[in-house]
């Protein structure tokens, strides 16, 4: 219609004004640009997120053990550099890479140098360079870096062995002094323990003082391992380790195996009062199968809580002096069954169950007084199980001393005892037929022969010349 109405009028159909049709152009092409900045912004090539560096924090390098690098860029990385200061100013240019395609994401890359690198003042500067493809920053692109420094320690620690027991029985105990030093001073040390070819691991004690090279502790074969060995293993924070081997004359002792017949009054007495404590005496009514719950799971539960109670140390307490005399707990009484019987139970003729009899019997008159010979600690009070009423008092260096089917107990946990004090009266609770003391005694949580500990020729000859020999040779520098 209106194209008509140009040509009625006769007119020719009029031009735009000029200066409308420059300013139409010129705002296509703002628009333009406008989209163009915008997609380059929101495109990779103009990115400005940079590139991150993950690597381990660790403080003690050995230089062997790898440290791990990870660089990684949300886009692409264009080039990056490793740098390792020797500690002297000098740079080592580790690694490096220029990409000139940017398909590179993610670098990972394993820090180790050969152990002989000499680092002049002990440590190291590591620092971590890299740039990424963007055009950000006037084409120079998103950088990111990162500087660590970590002591480097390459040397393992050194061990000597510098006094212990001239040997030890099986089931028996013995003492081990030992020196350990790592880079002149011990603050690099991580862990020191005494490990024996059966797994089992002794954490020593500082001599003389905190700060001290010297170490002491107890060690023992446990009565079921056919052999003994132990060596003294020492790591630093850097990861270095070493071992040193612990020459011990090795003392066989044989240990009385005994078959014991169960009777019907004991079986359908204690037997059956302590087991229905357990959940599994509901699904059985065998008065033998209650022997095993008993004999077995109940005493298994039992050991456990006395492994734990007795491998508690503490690994900072200096030992000085550990001034241990000859432990007699029931003053006029007899052996009536020994430590590391073999004990074998029979019902008709047919075997049951067996044990390990972990402790001394001894037996005077009814309820008669405990005495603790040594001092220590009250660290346990309750009743155990097969056990009964059961004091545990720690004497220091891993040292425990237990005392089992109490009547009742004149201490309380916490309690503080000296050479002399009355801790309980002994009784038949738990599995006990008769009145009696069971009378144990643990290192680091392994049941340990009592006899050793009762002997003042012994402890003198094992235990307190070993320490009071290493004290004078620390002296001596
Ligand atoms: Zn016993």
């Amino acid at each position: 219609m209106n194209l008509g109405n140009f040509r009625i009028d006769g007119d020719m159909i009029p031009e735009p004004p000029k200066e409308k049709k420059k300013i139409g152009r010129k705002l296509l092409a703002l628009i333009l640009v406008i989209w163009g900045v915008n997609h380059l912004i929101t495109s990779n090539l103009f990115e400005s997120e940079i590139p991150t560096i993950e690597m381990d924090k660790i403080e003690h390098w050995n230089l062997a053990k790898p440290i791990n690098l990870k660089i990684t860029d949300n886009y692409a990385i264009k080039s990056f550099k490793v740098i390792i200061d020797n500690g002297d100013g000098e740079v080592v240019n580790y690694k490096s890479g220029d990409f000139e395609k940017p398909d590179v994401q993610n670098i990972d890359i394993n820090i180790s140098l050969p152990r002989s690198t000499r680092f002049k003042n002990n440590y190291t500067t590591i620092h971590v360079e890299v740039t990424d493809f963007s055009n950000w920053n006037f084409f120079a692109g998103n950088q990111a870096e990162l500087t660590d420094t970590v002591i480097v320690d390459t040397s393992r620690p050194n061990i000597s062995i510098i006094n212990s027991s001239y040997g030890i029985r099986r089931g028996g105990s013995a003492t081990v002094v030992f020196k350990v030093d790592d880079l002149g001073n011990n603050s690099t040390l991580d862990e020191v323990y005494i490990e024996t070819s059966s797994g089992r691991k002794f954490l020593p004690q500082p001599l003389v003082s905190t700060d001290s090279k010297y170490f002491v502790s107890l060690v023992a074969w446990p009565i079921n391992d056919i052999t003994f060995k132990g060596k003294v293993v020492a790591k630093d924070k850097a990861g270095n380790e070493s071992s040193s081997d612990i020459n011990l004359y090795l003392k066989e002792k044989s240990y009385k195996v005994s078959n014991m017949t169960l009777k019907d009054s004991f079986l359908n007495g204690k037997i059956r009062s302590l087991a229905s404590n357990h959940e599994k005496s509901e699904f059985t009514d065998s008065i033998t199968e209650y022997f095993k719950i008993v004999n077995e799971d109940i005493r298994a539960e039992n050991e456990k809580l006395l492994f734990e109670i007795t491998t508690q140390i503490d690994k900072s307490a200096v030992v000085n002096d550990f001034d241990i005399k000859p432990f007699s707990p029931l003053r006029g009484s007899s052996s009536v069954a020994s430590f590391g019987d073999h004990r074998k139970y029979f019902y008709d003729n047919e075997f049951i169950s067996e044990a390990y009899h972990m402790g001394l019997d001894l037996a005077s008159v009814k309820m008669a007084p405990i005495v603790s010979t040594n001092k220590g600690k009250i660290v346990y009070n309750e009743d155990n199980g097969v056990y009964g009423k059961t004091p545990i008092v720690d004497h220091g260096l891993g040292l425990y001393t237990i005392y089992s089917h109490c009547s009742a107990t004149r201490v309380q946990v916490g309690d503080m005892i000296d050479n002399g004090h009355i801790i309980a009266n002994t009784g038949k609770t738990g599995l006990a037929l008769g009145d009696h003391l069971h009378f144990g005694i643990y290192v680091q949580g392994i049941p340990v022969r009592p006899e050793e500990w009762m002997d003042k020729d012994w402890i003198k000859t094992n235990v307190t010349d070993i320490i009071a020999g290493a004290k004078k040779i620390v002296e001596r520098g």
